[in-house]
């Protein structure tokens, strides 16, 4: 019999949480990295473990300058000499040393084409200089990443429409960020509208605004001390059930790489 050649898309989340987040989405012929979070040696270590070669990327995304996103980013610009997409407002917040990768700048809310892979960005509330979110779009399928947002307003609901993969924040959970350790004011960011979702927020969106085309859910970006996994995972599995949902889902952290999602 024939073999048919099949086309594969990838996701996987090398890390997310509070204290770094990476991400890898590849085609056949694509790869991309998405912020830069974790160290060069954390990143290539991560890739390596999913059996994929870091000198074969071909571009990195950034969301927004905050060092959770952007920490490894100068020493894997310097290693791999490959272009850095960014909004041309978030451009100007970061420090390369004596290294200056190429830049590849858009205005948020346009969409930029690598490879194969369509790429979408859209703005997200966040008290960052310009934070923005991205649906990767290849093969007929979408994974849509939505972290560090505040609340969803309805542009981002729009754009995580028909999304196949969804990586959600789900940050917080109100009460422990309420008895938590952060000082006040750190507790009003985080809780304001441009700060971070929170469990209860993110079951809502589950509950009243997913898409049913998603068929793997996950959630990340998870407070170090304001949250545990468990639960997310019990609001989460509570609002899925609520809408007879059944995707593939897990709760992203920032130790380990989460499986590689393929499509
Ligand atoms: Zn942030
Ligand atoms: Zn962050």
């Amino acid at each position: 019999m024939e073999r048919r050649n099949f086309s594969i898309f990838k996701f996987c989340v090398l890390a997310s949480s509070s204290s770094g987040n990476c991400a890898f989405i590849a085609t056949d012929t694509t790869r991309i990295l998405l912020d830069a979070g974790l160290s060069r040696k954390e990143t290539f270590a991560r890739l390596a473990q999913i059996g994929e070669d870091p000198t074969k990327l071909d571009a990195i995304f950034i969301t927004h300058e905050h060092s959770d996103h952007v920490a490894g980013l100068p020493v894997l610009a310097k290693t791999l000499k490959i272009p850095i997409y960014l909004t041309n407002k978030t451009a100007p917040m970061l420090a390369w040393g004596e290294f200056q990768p190429t830049l590849e700048t858009f205005q948020a809310g346009t969409t930029v084409v690598v490879g194969d892979i369509e790429v979408d960005s859209f703005t997200i509330p966040h008290d960052a200089v310009d934070a923005v979110g991205y649906c990767f779009r290849a093969q007929g399928i979408k994974a849509a990443v939505a972290t560090d947002l505040g609340y969803i307003p309805e542009n981002i609901k729009f754009h995580l429409r028909d999304s196949d993969i969804l990586l959600l924040e789900s940050n917080h959970d109100l009460e422990m960020l309420k008895v938590g350790p952060y000082p006040w004011q750190v507790k009003q960011r985080v809780m304001g509208r441009n700060g971070h979702l929170s469990n209860d927020a993110t079951a809502r969106f589950i509950r009243e605004d997913m898409s049913s085309r998603v068929s793997t859910l996950l959630l990340g970006h998870l407070s170090d001390h304001n949250n545990y996994p468990a639960l997310v995972e019990l609001s989460v599995s509570q609002a899925l059930e609520e809408r007879c949902l059944t995707p593939k889902m897990a709760v992203t952290c920032g130790k380990t790489t989460s499986e590689v999602f393929i499509y």
